[in-house]
C-alpha cells in the first residue's frame, strides 16, 4: 500500500475529483502534500472538504491566498538558531530538529515553508555539531526533538540521539513532538518505542492531535504502546476554524485524549503561516471557546491556550484574564459561568 505524495495520487486514490485536483495544482507545487497509507485508507470514500480529517491533509484552493500579516518564519525560529538543527530561545530548553520531512503535510502547518520532502535532514556531522552545542550548554535541561517529524527516523538513529542525550548529565528530559501516532500508527512499533528511552533520562512524547475522529482503534493502540513503555504523553492541538472551533469538538477531543492517557498540554492559536487564514479564528473567538471549557471539563482535560509571538519571542498564554486587580487593591474574579466575585486577600 503506497503513500500519496501528489495531487495526482490523491485523484487516483479517489480522494479528489480531477477538477478539484486541477484547482489545487499551484498550491501543491508550493506546499508539500503527503498522506500515509493509513490515512488514505481511513479517508477512503471521503471527498467532503469540510470533513475534519480530510480538511487537515487534502490541499484546498484557499491556500493560494496569503494575507499581509502572514510570515515566512511565523514563530521566528531563524532568529534563535545558533547552529544548524538547534533553536535555543529559552535558557533551560532547546529544540533539536534532526530532519525536515514529515509523514503527512498538514495544510495549516506553521513550518510549511521549511518542512517538505527532500528538505535536508541533518548530516551525521551536522547532528554531531548540534549535539555538541547541547553538550556545551549546561543550562539545557530539556531537549525538545521536533522537525519535521522525529519519529520518521529509524529506531537505530533515534536510539543514537536518545543515548547521546542520556550521556549528558545536565540533560534530564527528552521530549519528542510527533504527528506519527495519529498519522501512521503502525510505525510506533515495539522496537521504535524501545529506542526512545534510556537510563538517566526521562522521555516524554507530545502527540499532535486536532480532532476526536483521529482517535481510531489503531491510533489508540499506538498511544497505548508508548504509555505502557513508561512514556508519559501530552497532547498538542492547533485551534482550527471549521475543524475543532466549537465547544463540542474540543470537549470530545480533550476527553478522548485523557481517556487514552494523553494529557492535553497546549491548544495553539494558529501561527501566521502563509496561506492559512481560512483556518484562523480570531483571538477573541479562541478565548470565548477556552473560557467555555472551564465549566465543561475537568482540569485534567484543560490545555493551556497559547500564542507564539511572531519574531521569536516565545509563547504567551492567550486565555482571557480571570482575575483583574482593582484600583483599591481588591480583585475581580470571574467564575466559569461569567459571574464576577470580589476577592480581598
Ligand atoms: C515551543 C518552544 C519550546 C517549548 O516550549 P514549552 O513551553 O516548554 O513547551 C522551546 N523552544 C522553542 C524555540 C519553542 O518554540
Ligand atoms: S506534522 Fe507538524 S511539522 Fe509536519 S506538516 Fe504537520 S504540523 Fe507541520
Amino acid at each position: 500500500m503506497k503513500a500519496l505524495h501528489s495531487v495526482s495520487d490523491l485523484v487516483a486514490a479517489g480522494l479528489m475529483t480531477p477538477e478539484a485536483g486541477e484547482a489545487v495544482r499551484t498550491v501543491a507545487d508550493r506546499y508539500a502534500v503527503a498522506l500515509t497509507p493509513y490515512l488514505r485508507d481511513t479517508l477512503a470514500g471521503r471527498t467532503d472538504p469540510q470533513d475534519p480529517l480530510y480538511a487537515q491533509y487534502v490541499p484546498s484552493p484557499a491556500e493560494a491566498y496569503s494575507t499581509p500579516e502572514e510570515l515566512e518564519d511565523p514563530i521566528g525560529d531563524g532568529a534563535r538558531s545558533p547552529v544548524k538543527g538547534i533553536v535555543h530561545r529559552y535558557p533551560d530548553r532547546a529544540l533539536l530538529k534532526p530532519l525536515h520531512a514529515c509523514a503527512v503535510y498538514c495544510r495549516f502547518c506553521f513550518r510549511r515553508e521549511m518542512v517538505g520532502p527532500g528538505g535536508e535532514a541533518l548530516t551525521a556531522d551536522e547532528l554531531d555539531s548540534a549535539l555538541a552545542y547541547i553538550r556545551d550548554h549546561q543550562e539545557v535541561w530539556e531537549v525538545v526533538v521536533t522537525g519535521g517529524d522525529p519519529l520518521l527516523l529509524s529506531p537505530r538513529r533515534l536510539r543514537g540521539i536518545v543515548q547521546a542525550l542520556s550521556d549528558m548529565p545536565h540533560v534530564g528530559i527528552v521530549r519528542l513532538h510527533s504527528r506519527i501516532p495519529a498519522a501512521d500508527p503502525d510505525r510506533i512499533t515495539p522496537e521504535l518505542v524501545e529506542a526512545l528511552t534510556a537510563p538517566d533520562l526521562a522521555t516524554w512524547v507530545a502527540v499532535h492531535i486536532n480532532h476526536a475522529d483521529e482517535l481510531t482503534p489503531p491510533v489508540r493502540a499506538a498511544l497505548a504502546r508508548l504509555v505502557e513503555a513508561g512514556i508519559p504523553l501530552v497532547g498538542q492541538t492547533v485551534l482550527l476554524k471549521g475543524i475543532n472551533d466549537s465547544h463540542a469538538a474540543l470537549e470530545a477531543l480533550f476527553r478522548g485524549m485523557v481517556r487514552n492517557r494523553v494529557k492535553p498540554y497546549y491548544l495553539h492559536h494558529p501561527d501566521l503561516a502563509a496561506g492559512t487564514s481560512h483556518f484562523r479564528p480570531t483571538l477573541a473567538e479562541g478565548q470565548a471557546l477556552v473560557t467555555g471549557l472551564r465549566g465543561r471539563l475537568s482540569g485534567l482535560c484543560q490545555p493551556t491556550y497559547v500564542l507564539d509571538i511572531p519574531g521569536g519571542h516565545g509563547k504567551a498564554p492567550a486565555a482571557p484574564a480571570w482575575i483583574e486587580e482593582q484600583r483599591d487593591g481588591s480583585y475581580r474574579v470571574t467564575d466559569f459561568t461569567g459571574r464576577v466575585h470580589d476577592y480581598r486577600g
